[in-house]
Order: C-alpha cells, then structure tokens, then sequence
C-alpha cells in the first residue's frame, strides 16, 4: 500500500514500515501503550520549559503500596488542556528524562582556571569556594556612587542566570539574595 509523507508521520515510523509490509501495527502499538499506563496514577501539571504553559499529565506507578516510593514511568501531553489539546514540542516530550535520567549530576563540580577537566568537590566545599568568590568579586566591583555622585549601591561584577525549572519560592529567594549584595544583572523564568 501507498503512504503519503504525512501519514507516514502520522502513524509513527514503525507502525508505517508495518503498514508497507501488508500489516496494520497500530492495535498492537496502542495497546502496548495502554499496558504501560494500565495501573497508574494521573497527575496532571504544566510543562516548567517555556510559557507556553502545555499541559502534561505524569503517570506514577506504586503510590497506593505502602512502603513503596511512586516512580513516575511515563509523562504525555493532557489532551483536555485548552492550550495544546495533548500535543508537547520535542522540549516537553521529553520530560520524562528531566524527572529520571542516569546522567543527572548528583555532586558538585569545578573546573579550574586552565584546567581541561571537572572534578568533584563536596557541598561544604562548594559553598565555600561559591562564598568566597562572590565576596572577593563583590569587594572589587562595588559601586556607591555613580560617576554624576548618585549613590546607587550596586555590584556589576555579578549577574545571576536561573533555569526554567525553578520554581517560584525558588526565584524568591534568589531575588532577595541577589538584591541585598547589589546584583542588578538578574534573569530568571519565574513561572513554575
Ligand atoms: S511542551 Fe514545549 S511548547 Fe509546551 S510548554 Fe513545554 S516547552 Fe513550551
């Protein structure tokens, strides 16, 4: 049988190069995907990437067990929210590795000046070295007073970048922090 390239898409590739063999795959294909969501829980929330704001609806095995930790096993777009009627760019699609992915750093680590590798440092080392930095650059490049003799206390040494996946109090935090050394150079996606 004959496919346009739409409908290639539209069934997924595997299920098209079953449909060119003589077979329809999709029952088997559904079903499958049925079996991996037949026991779990819906949560529905909003996609933290970009203000688009689709929503998604993560699927958690194991929440009613005692003693047993939910393990989220699959995240898709919801289909009843009124922004994006259960579609996800490639971003959203792969949520699922955002909540689980081996690859996740799970210490700190510093790349020296000069130096071509990261290594690990604990978190007390970390904060000191963060701590100190910060000191010894605020210390140097602190204005009071502008070149007119404004004063306007301020740092321009530092700027802060934050993810799209902090959250609000997160962002709060981040906010007085910054302000109270001066750090004007602040960016942030509050919205989570
Ligand atoms: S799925 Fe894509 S478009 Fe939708 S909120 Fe997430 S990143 Fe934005």
């Amino acid at each position: 049988m004959g496919l346009t390239r739409r409908e290639f898409f539209k069934v997924g590739t595997g299920s098209a190069a079953a449909l060119l063999l003589g077979f329809d795959a999709r029952p088997a294909l559904a079903q499958a995907r049925e079996l991996k969501i037949a026991r779990t829980t819906e949560t529905r929330s909003t996609c933290p990437y970009c203000s688009v704001s689709c929503g998604v609806i993560i699927h958690t095995l194991g929440d009613k067990a005692k003693n047993v930790t939910a393990q989220v096993v699959h995240v898709e777009g919801d289909p009843d929210h009124p922004i994006n009627r259960g579609t996800l760019c490639p971003k959203g699609a792969s949520l699922y590795q955002d909540i689980l992915n081996d690859r996740r750093l799970l210490k700190p680590q510093v790349r020296r000046p000069g130096g071509t590798k990261w290594e690990d440092i604990s978190w007390d080392q970390a904060y000191e070295e963060i701590a100190r930095h910060i000191k010894k650059t605020r210390d140097e490049t602190f204005v009071e007073q502008d070149k007119d003799g404004k004063t306007v206390n301020r740092c321009e040494g530092i700027a802060f970048n934050g993810g799209c996946t902090d959250t609000n109090e997160f962002n709060y935090l981040v906010v007085k922090t910054m302000r109270s050394l001066g750090v004007c150079y602040l960016e942030n996606q509050a919205r989570v």
